[in-house]
């Protein structure tokens, strides 16, 4: 059995059973140096954000959740003096102490060059995952993985990560040796091997393609369409606000749940894996979570 929501009337399986195991999945992205709150006089987004209240938010969750498992889309670098102070020294800092679980890498994270991320690496208690950028000839190579396996409760986490193309919206010079390849290939290669020979129960990706686009750049749309094996994306870069995650079923009939948490921690996604150890069903649902001061 696989149901797109569990807000049906009647109650739900996992209500009844030991065998099911509940995962949440919180997720941010392009948080952008966004240390602070935005100020009281912000025409959008007044007294939102802040990496303060995004614990808390995060931590209530914790606090309720037995099981939870903290994810980013990229672009953490970027956008207050913080980063143009500190290289990101803080971001990555305060994400550790939060317990992010992995990151993917965004264009902006390359702002500061290859050198500049890998020179920061050591603040981050999380693994950067991507498959689809060639970084053997570069410093990034010891540090980036294709994906890594979470494995909670018995239920077994495939994650990997894909990225943007960097000609045209990265300086040469910032990303060096680093070669893009296709997104959706790399995904759909890593996200088979996960699902067929590392047995993973549930496939996430963490991408930084964009949510989609008119003028056929690849995005999360895209590669949910012409997929098999990911349940959800976590994606990031074109800061859409998504009003809950979106269903979209491949050309392969397979469903994939997409989320994006628009930006600068305004929102935390959350996800809800319910998993039955014993014959493998599972429901996933979500919804976002804004981060103001009344967390
Ligand atoms: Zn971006």
């Amino acid at each position: 059995m696989f149901t797109a929501s569990a807000a049906s009337l009647a109650t739900p399986l996992y209500a009844n059973s030991d065998n099911w195991v509940k995962i949440s999945i919180l997720h941010t992205n392009d948080l952008h140096s966004r240390i602070d709150p935005f100020p009281l006089n912000d025409p959008k987004y007044a007294d939102l954000g802040g990496f303060s209240r995004l614990s808390s938010t995060i931590n209530s969750t914790r606090n309720t959740e037995e099981n939870v498992l903290l994810l980013d889309a990229g672009d953490i670098f970027q956008g207050t003096p913080y980063f143009n102070l500190y290289g990101g020294e803080l971001e990555f800092k305060l994400m550790s102490k939060m317990g992010y679980y992995a990151s993917t890498i965004g264009n902006h994270d390359l702002d500061n060059g290859v050198d500049g991320l890998v020179d920061q690496l050591g603040n981050a208690d999380f693994q950067f995952i991507n498959c689809n950028y060639d970084v053997s000839q570069t410093r990034l190579k010891e540090h980036i993985v294709p994906y890594k396996i979470k494995e909670i409760k018995g239920v077994r986490i495939g994650i990997l990560g894909v990225g943007i193309e960097l000609e045209g919206l990265v300086e040469r010079s910032n990303y060096g040796n680093m070669i893009y390849q296709d997104p959706i290939f790399h995904a759909n290669r890593i996200a088979e091997y996960l699902k067929l020979e590392k047995k993973c129960d549930l496939i996430i990706c963490l991408s930084h393609l964009g949510y989609s686009y008119d003028d056929g750049r690849i995005s999360d749309q895209d590669l949910a369409f012409e997929n098999k094996y990911i349940d959800l994306i976590i994606g990031g870069h074109t800061h859409t606000f998504l009003e809950k995650p979106v269903w979209v079923k491949s050309r392969f009939k397979k469903q994939t749940l997409i989320n994006q948490v628009g930006w600068a921690g305004i929102q935390l996604g959350k996800i809800d894996l319910h998993f039955h150890k014993i014959n493998g069903d599972k429901e996933i649902s979500g919804r976002n979570l804004i981060v103001n001061s009344l967390v």
